[in-house]
């Protein structure tokens, strides 16, 4: 069976969110740590990011964290973990895209969104079967995967590819359905294009 060693946590770099927010964010980290999971993530200190990189290593788990020079400051990169400055954001990406075997969407903005896009298109292209959940207790995804069952029923997308993408509940069922999902990756074949 496919085992998980390290996954990437795409999510909110924002501070002003509900405070329901930032804990998930801390659960995940957690659990993450006592699963002993590598995080990886984009390496700021503020909002979802920062709350689940800092809990996640005050856990004693493993962070590595892939940040832009130019955000350095703006998201005030959390050094106490190890990290990587790089340059461009899609060397960031392709970082946290290497370094990971599967993706927690957790609550987030534009750039959650952006990041968790982006690598549901590689999947799709067939480029990748590294399995995604979006994690969140109050239904706040419900709006994407609304979007995307509109884009299933419009024929753009196989209804197959839906059922790729893990809608968790918990930072505990997000990890086990990734790691059955894995599992079932190996042997699957790949989703016609
Ligand atoms: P947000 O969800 O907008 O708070 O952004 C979450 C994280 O995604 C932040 O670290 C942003 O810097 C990052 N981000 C935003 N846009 C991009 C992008 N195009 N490529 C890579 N990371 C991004």
């Amino acid at each position: 069976m496919a085992s998980i060693k390290s996954v990437c946590v795409y999510c909110g770099s924002s501070d002003k969110v509900r405070p329901v927010y930032l804990e998930l964010a801390e659960a995940l980290g957690e659990e993450l740590a006592a699963r002993e999971v590598r995080m990886i993530y984009g390496g700021g200190g503020i909002g979802l990011m920062g709350a689940a990189a800092r809990a996640a290593h005050e856990a004693g788990g493993q962070v590595l964290g892939v940040i832009p020079e130019f955000l350095l400051a703006k998201e005030r990169m959390y050094d106490a973990v190890e990290h990587r400055v790089v340059q461009t954001m899609h060397e960031r990406k392709q970082i946290m895209f290497d370094e990971s075997d599967a993706f927690i969407v957790a609550p987030g903005g534009i750039g959650t969104l952006e990041e968790a896009v982006e690598t549901l298109s590689w999947m799709r292209l067939g480029l990748h079967r590294k399995p995604m959940a979006f994690l969140s207790t109050d239904g706040y995804w419900a709006p994407f995967f609304d979007l995307i069952d509109h884009i299933v029923a419009g024929d753009f997308t196989p209804a197959q590819f839906r059922d790729l993408i893990i809608d968790a509940r918990s930072p505990e069922e997000a990890l086990s359905a990734l790691e059955a999902s894995a599992a079932v990756a190996e042997e699957a074949e790949g989703i016609p294009y």
